[in-house]
């Protein structure tokens, strides 16, 4: 039924005239393919504390990484908002129509004093960020495609099919980002999913029911939400955990069923839904993973993924906890001291107050001037010191600087350990607190 709705006529016809402004953004070299925008995070008076789950844990992400050495304002990609046009690409006009309730937008994201806000709020505080994230994810597509790999700090909405959202996933943002690639990249046919969020990824599921082009690999929980068995028909390879699988029996399946999957079908494009709500501890996901072992987690898919040339892109998915953040911008250092994700021109760009013009390219054309760098800086400021920075890790070793910013990759002698160790002394946060579905 949700395939009947994305093959429509008037989408088939749009689809043939529609621009989209991820595939116009003008990225340039000196930019990580990195996403991130401050317009993620979702701050609305207080009432994000009402339900206890880190609001601002993309940010927090991203602050990090940049406290890190990783990463500038200026060296990142910063998505526009996705336009209802874009969103009508995959979801149906009634779908988009329905989160004009607040009632509704208080059910898909699991806050119930949602419910009592007027829409024009709703839509501006909840929705909005949603909507950034999604553009992120579709540009992360396109960014995977031209450099290799991509990473969207946000993004990772999987319970969000073309028409139904839920499990706080209010747009379909890996279905968008699928479903653009394969109409705006030539040679792009066949994409593989692997979702190891902990909860099952039914709504990518639903969105391509039957479609031959697309291979889903899906690692879950099968205890927990949402116990879709009509979605599980579209999983070419599917593991369904027990509770408080541990990190030896849940690596195990990861590698053998990433190795596997990528044997029998050989993608264009691997989307890697990298839910973090497999920690041990996380309340809903009720797994008993390791930091240690979500970073050798992403470490596998990266690793078996690059090392056979497949562009990949990771979205960050569910995972709530006040420690995820840390956990996540830990996991993305990792790839980088492994050399699995470079951008040298990123690493040695110059600092933007010197004469050098703004690289934020999203923007760049229309915004590059004094003003904006000023505002951009106030901006960068604010984010800064709303920020509890004290248990912020230590620089990462810098890149091989023979390494370029692309596909073409070395591999480092110990790249086929998996077991290696990552760096030990990035230190996390304690406090353990409910965490939203994802
Ligand atoms: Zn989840």
């Amino acid at each position: 039924m949700a395939e009947a709705l994305i093959s429509s006529p008037e989408i088939e016809e749009r689809r043939v005239k529609f621009k989209c402004q991820q595939y116009e953004a003008d990225v340039k070299a000196s930019q990580w393919p990195i996403i991130y925008s401050s317009e993620y995070n979702i701050s609305f008076c207080g009432l994000e504390k009402l339900h206890p789950f880190d609001a601002g844990k993309w940010g927090r992400i991203f602050e990090f990484l940049k406290a890190a050495g990783m990463l500038r304002e200026d060296t990142i990609v910063e998505p526009m908002e996705a336009t209802d046009e874009e969103l009508k690409f995959v979801h149906s006009a009634r779908y988009l129509c329905s989160l004009r309730w607040s009632l509704t937008v208080a059910g898909i994201t699991e806050i119930p004093p949602v419910a009592l806000l007027p829409n024009f709020l709703v839509q501006r505080k909840v929705l909005r960020p949603f909507r950034y994230q999604t553009s992120g994810t579709i540009m992360a597509g396109k960014l995977a495609l031209e450099r290799g790999w991509a990473i969207n700090i946000g993004g990772g909405f999987h319970h969000c099919s073309s028409d139904r959202g839920g499990g706080f996933c209010a747009y379909a943002d890996i279905t968008l980002s699928i479903k653009f690639a394969f109409d705006k990249i030539e040679g792009v046919s066949k994409v593989m999913i692997i979702d190891l969020d902990a909860h099952q990824g039914n709504g990518h599921e639903r969105d391509f029911m039957d479609d031959a082009r697309v291979f889903i690999l899906d690692i879950y929980n099968r205890d927990i939400y949402p116990h879709d068995g009509f979605a599980k028909r579209a999983i070419r390879r599917k593991v369904e955990l027990r509770c408080y699988t541990n990190n030896e029996t849940y690596l195990e399946h990861v590698r053998r069923n990433v190795e596997r999957a990528l044997n029998e079908f050989t993608p264009d494009l691997v989307v890697y839904n990298a839910g973090t709500d497999i920690l041990e501890g996380d309340p809903l996901g009720s797994l008993s993973i390791t930091p240690q072992g979500i970073i050798e987690r992403d470490q596998i898919v990266f690793q078996k993924c690059r090392t056979r040339g497949l562009p990949i892109f990771m979205v960050t998915s569910g995972g709530y906890l006040r420690e995820t953040a840390r956990i996540v911008a830990d996991s993305i250092l990792n790839l980088r001291k492994l050399n699995l994700i470079s951008c040298v021109e990123a690493e040695t760009a110059p600092l933007i107050d010197s004469d050098v013009p703004l690289t934020s390219l999203t923007r760049s054309r229309s915004d590059g001037g004094l003003f904006a760098r000023l505002k951009r800086s106030c901006l960068s400021r604010a984010s800064s010191s709303s920020q509890n920075m004290s248990d912020l890790g230590s620089p990462a070793e810098p890149p091989s600087p023979s390494h370029p910013c692309g596909i073409e990759l070395s591999l480092p002698k110990d790249m086929t350990d998996l077991d290696s160790p990552v760096d030990p002394s990035l230190d996390r946060g304690t406090s353990n607190t409910a965490a939203i579905d994802h």
